[in-house]
Formats: structure tokens, sequence, C-alpha cells
């Protein structure tokens, strides 16, 4: 009995082992991102596979031939609405070659990949469809570097902004980046559901809704619906939209779930200024992992282009950023609890444009069960974005660039600029002070927590920036 029992289980290993070594990965699932110039499919598997892909046309379709799989789930459920995706079709040619065919309204350039496991997911198998006319996929290709480095390095294509009219007016653009997006969802909420690309979306619309609301502004959504972005791809879509600003929103997770607070990032090339930067810095560049643009050896490739171009480029925008940043913090703190009182730094790859000032804005822990409720409350993600625009303009209406609208109403005199403090000299009152940079008496006081107007040469007052509505 006891040999036999043997037997019997050695046998079962072995079959075991037999069908494991056939192949046979599981596509557990398949999930569809549109994008607006492109279509992903992600195959969920079980385990490794090989694959090929190939084009045929009248009709348009395209062939995935998956060695090593069968289909275990149903492709009916996919939702193909807006994409060129008419129907998916499947067929198991032999135990271990699957293939799969879709149906097309128009023809695609496909690009194709597989991923291994990271801590989200497991094996999958990328298949991106580029609708013709679009860019050319080229995130995988060696001219990678040519288009990640920020810097237009030879001046074929210079930003938008880099010839500005003179005497111009043209707007102000702000390039509002939501973290995330398709298949890599961020941090999760505990609200049931809910995702931080959800809660990054949702602020960065407002937050469009309230910049263009503003005269002389333009907010430009870098992302626009659930799909993934590389995070190069993201600080490229802000130059071609010509932007004067970059700001990143994000609701993050932390180890211990009593975090809280916002924070606001700066880029650093020296290092994280904390252990949180440090920490939240990586997790947000594995965004690219997960996303699957992520070719280690070419991102390390024009990682050490890019360190040199920053270099040469970077400090002016820096300050600029750190500048911009602890304005949006400042304004933030009057309407959410603060996680630290000063912009930290830290090494986000989406924030590595040094011709753009750019800043990553962590909106809230959503790891945090108080605070992700409110994050997924409009009327806190309002506050939220009026506290970023308020932060925004006060420092365009200090630095507006040359060639805007804002620009020529400072040059009108119709906004205050100059100092931001003032040094009573001898022989000053409040009053002229007041009427010399064009504010009310009560607004000076107030930014200098005066009782009544008595003043001392040689104090230094806090001059309250005016708004464009006080005008
Ligand atoms: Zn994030």
């Amino acid at each position: 009995m006891r040999i036999g029992a043997l037997v019997t289980a050695v046998g079962v290993l072995l079959a075991a082992l037999a069908a494991e070594a056939l192949a046979a990965s599981d596509v557990r699932s398949v999930r569809l991102w549109r994008a607006p110039d492109n279509t992903r499919l992600v195959f969920d598997l079980s385990g490794p596979v090989q694959h090929s892909v190939f084009t045929l046309s009248a009709p348009d379709r395209i062939v995935i031939d998956v060695t090593g799989a069968k289909l275990a789930t149903s492709l009916d459920q996919l939702s193909l609405a807006n994409t060129p995706i008419t129907g998916v079709r499947s067929a198991q040619r032999s135990a271990e070659e699957l293939r799969v065919v879709i149906d097309l309204s128009a023809p695609v350039s496909p690009k194709s990949f597989t991923l291994a496991p990271n801590q989200q997911y497991g094996h999958r198998l990328v298949v991106d469809l580029f609708d013709q006319g679009s860019a050319p996929p080229a995130a995988q290709t060696p001219s990678v570097a040519a288009s990640a480095p920020p810097v237009p390095v030879t001046p074929t294509q210079p930003p938008p902004k880099l010839t500005p009219v003179p005497n111009g007016k043209r707007d102000i653009v702000v390039a509002i980046d939501a973290g995330h997006g398709g298949e890599d969802p961020g941090a999760l909420s505990p609200v049931k559901g809910q995702y931080e690309k959800n809660v990054t979306l949702a602020i960065a619309r407002e937050l469009q809704r309230q910049i263009n609301a503003e005269k002389g502004f333009r907010g430009e959504l870098v992302r626009t619906g659930d799909y993934f972005i590389p995070l190069r791809k993201r600080t490229e879509i802000a130059r071609k939209k010509g932007a004067d600003l970059f700001v990143s929103i994000h609701a993050d997770a932390a180890p211990r779930s009593s975090a809280f607070g916002a924070s606001v990032y700066a880029l650093s090339e020296r290092g994280a200024t904390s252990e949180t930067a440090r920490w939240l810095a990586d997790a947000e560049n594995q965004s690219d992992l997960i996303g699957g643009a992520g070719n280690v050896s070419l991102d390390d490739k024009d990682k050490m282009l890019a360190g040199v171009l920053l270099d040469l480029s970077m400090t002016a925008s820096l300050s600029s950023s750190l500048n911009v940043g602890q304005k949006v913090l400042s304004n933030m703190g009057n309407i959410t609890p603060l996680h630290k009182r000063r912009v930290e730094q830290a090494g986000f790859m989406v924030l590595k444009s040094p011709d753009i000032p750019s800043i990553l804005v962590e909106t809230g822990f959503i790891s945090n069960p108080n605070e992700a409720k409110k994050l997924h409350t409009a009327s806190h993600q309002q506050a939220l974005a009026r506290s970023i625009t308020t932060g925004v303009k006060q420092f365009f209406h200090e630095n507006p660039p040359p060639g805007t609208y804002v620009a020529w109403l400072r040059d009108e005199g119709k906004i205050a600029a100059g100092p931001r403090e003032h040094v009573v000299a001898s022989g000053e009152s409040l009053a002229l002070i007041a009427q010399r940079y064009q504010i009310s008496l009560a607004a000076l006081r107030s930014a200098n927590k005066l009782n009544g107007d008595v003043i001392k040469v040689g104090q230094t007052l806090q001059i309250p920036a005016t708004s464009l509505a006080a005008q």
C-alpha cells in the first residue's frame, strides 16, 4: 500500500511537472486602455510567454500569436468604444499556441513587449496599437535618447515659449499632470474601488477649470483620461503645449497609515532632503516599470545624458520651482494640514524638465483613511485646486514670462511687482508705503499684523501681492 501510494504520488508529480514544462501559461485577464493617440492591450499571464505580432490588411487586422499560452478568460467584456478595434477573437491553434485576432476599423502601428512581474502585477504581454498619423512609437527604440532629454540640444524643435512675441499678450501656460493612469493605479485608497489615479485626475480637471478662469492663464492637461503615460512623455507633452510651469498632482501612500498632510516637491539632483522624499521618489519613479515604459539600460543611458544637460540649465528653473512650490505650499497650508512646511527636494523623473519650472504636489496621504475620505470629496478637491491656483498666480505675478498678458499688466503698473519686503526708511508712513505699492492700508496692516499705523525706521514690512480681481 505504501509503495503503491508513493508510486501514485510520484506519477501525479511527474504529470504535474510535465504539464508545467509543456507550457501553458494562462491568459488570466485582458485589459484595454484608450489614450488620445493609441490603444493599449495588456494580457495578464500566469507565467512567461513568447509572442509575435503581425498586421494584415483588407480588412485591417492585427494577429498576436502567443506561444505557451492558453486563454483562461473571456475577451467579450472589453470596452471597445472610441478605439479603432471592432472585435477581438481567439483561437487555440494547439495546446501551446494561442492566436488572438484584433479586427480594426482603421490601420494601426503595433508595438509589443513583455513585462516581468512587479509588486502590482504578474507577467504581462503589452500590445500598443498606435493610431496612424500619431507620433511613431519610439519608447523602446534607441531613439528614446533623442526624445527623452528635455533640453533642445539641437535647436530643431524650439518650444513655443522660446519665441515670445515682442509686446505680445499670450497666456501663461500651466501644464497640469494628473499622476498615474491606466494600468498604473497609483496608491490604493481605503475607500472601496478608488485609486490615486482617479483622485489626481479629478483635482487636475478642477485645477484646469480654475486656471482657465483666470485672465492671462491657460491650463493644459497632460493626461485627459484613464490611460498610462510614461514619465518622460509627460514632460514632452508639457513642452509641446508650450508650458511655463509643470505641476504634477499626486495623493500618495506611506508605510504608516497614520501619516498625513500635503507636501510639495521640487527636483533635487543631489539627493533627497528627507527619507520620505527618497521613498516617494522611488515609488513615483516605479510608475514607468508598472506601466511598461521601463527599459532599464536605456533609462540609465539617458539619465547620464540628462545629468549633463541638467547641470547646464537646472539652476535657474530649480530656484523658480522652489519659489512657486513654496507659494503653493503656503496656500495649501490654509486649507489642509501640511506634512512638511517647506518644499522638499527629491529625484523625481517627472520633474526633470530643466527649462520648465516643475513641482510635484502631494495633495495628501490617500493611505490615511481620514485624508482619503476628504480627497474623494468635490469640495476638498476644489479647495486644493484653489490653493494651487492662488500660489501659481502669485508666482507669475511676481515673475511673469516676457510677452505674456501678465507681463503686460505688470509693465502697465496694474499688478504689484518688485520687492515683496519693504524696509521702512526715515520719513515714511504706513499710508505712503501702501500708496507706493498700490495696496490698501488695511491689506498692509493685516499682512504685518499691525493694530495701528505706528512703524519704526528699519522695520521690515511684508508687501502682499495684489490680485487681479482687486483691480
Ligand atoms: Zn503618485
